[in-house]
């Protein structure tokens, strides 16, 4: 199968190796026999919905934010429109909140958000850096972990009802109070774990692919079959073991 990928703004948004994360998708969906079409989604660029099964943003600094903030409010439309339709989306910090209604810098500047999930951000003084480790469940009953680095002056805040990515264990999150991690919205995925983040959590890579064929297919989401992913967890255990070490200092 043709999973095809809309990567938006990777020449405005990629930090810490945020880029790192397509080549995931793309390596283990080959090793299931389906192969990733990515195409990029900049300035002059329109999102189709319908013609991407997943869609990724990665992260930035406030600069870089400011510089697509408009331009990717004027895609709202096309977004809300291919996420309701089925379409997956990974999200990593600054993409993150430029998914929300807003995101606030410490000048006071207001930059433009999506509004496709239901937060909104306000920079604070001081950068949040470090390792993460947090508790997900995406699938009810199946608790999984994930761990990742974040640095953000943000500070992401959920409206009421809205679902957190998952429970903080060692680190920050959206604004080190509320022991939440991120956001998701049936297959809309935000974060603030950069790493990059799936090389060391392939479950949350499969599970995103696993949304991204079933949009393709207009099927039901079939589990991929388990790769061995030994490396994986041995990163993804040395990365939870610096979190709990470590995790949440202000910088
Ligand atoms: N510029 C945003 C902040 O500082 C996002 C940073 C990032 O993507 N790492 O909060």
């Amino acid at each position: 199968m043709n999973i095809r990928v809309g990567h938006l703004y990777p020449d405005y948004l990629n930090i810490y190796a945020d880029r790192g994360n397509i080549a995931v998708f793309a390596r283990r969906a080959a090793w299931r026999g389906h192969e990733l079409a990515v195409e990029e989604i900049g300035m002059d660029s329109r999102v189709e919905p319908g013609a991407h099964d997943l869609y990724y943003v990665g992260g930035g600094q406030d600069r870089e934010q400011a510089l697509v903030a408009r331009n990717m409010a004027e895609k709202a439309a096309g977004l809300k429109e291919a996420v309701a339709g089925g379409a997956a989306l990974l999200a990593v910090c600054g993409g993150y909140q430029l998914l929300g209604r807003f995101y606030r810098e410490r000048s006071g500047v207001e930059l433009p958000g999506v509004g496709l999930l239901p937060l909104h951000t306000v920079a604070g003084e001081r950068r949040m850096i470090g390792d993460v480790l947090l508790e997900c469940e995406l699938e009810p009953g199946r608790r999984r972990t994930l761990a990742g680095f974040e640095n953000h002056a943000g500070r992401t805040i959920l409206d009421s009802g809205a679902q957190p990515l998952g429970r903080v264990i060692a680190g920050f999150g959206n604004d080190g109070e509320s022991g939440l991690e991120g956001c998701r919205l049936e297959r809309v995925v935000g974060t603030y774990l950069h790493g990059p983040l799936l090389p060391r959590n392939p479950w949350l890579a499969d599970w995103l692919l696993t949304q991204a064929l079933a949009h393709r297919t207009g099927g039901a989401a079939e589990e991929l079959e388990p790769l061995g992913d030994a490396l994986e967890a041995e990163a993804h255990a040395v990365s939870a073991s610096r979190a709990r070490a470590r995790g949440g200092r202000y910088s």
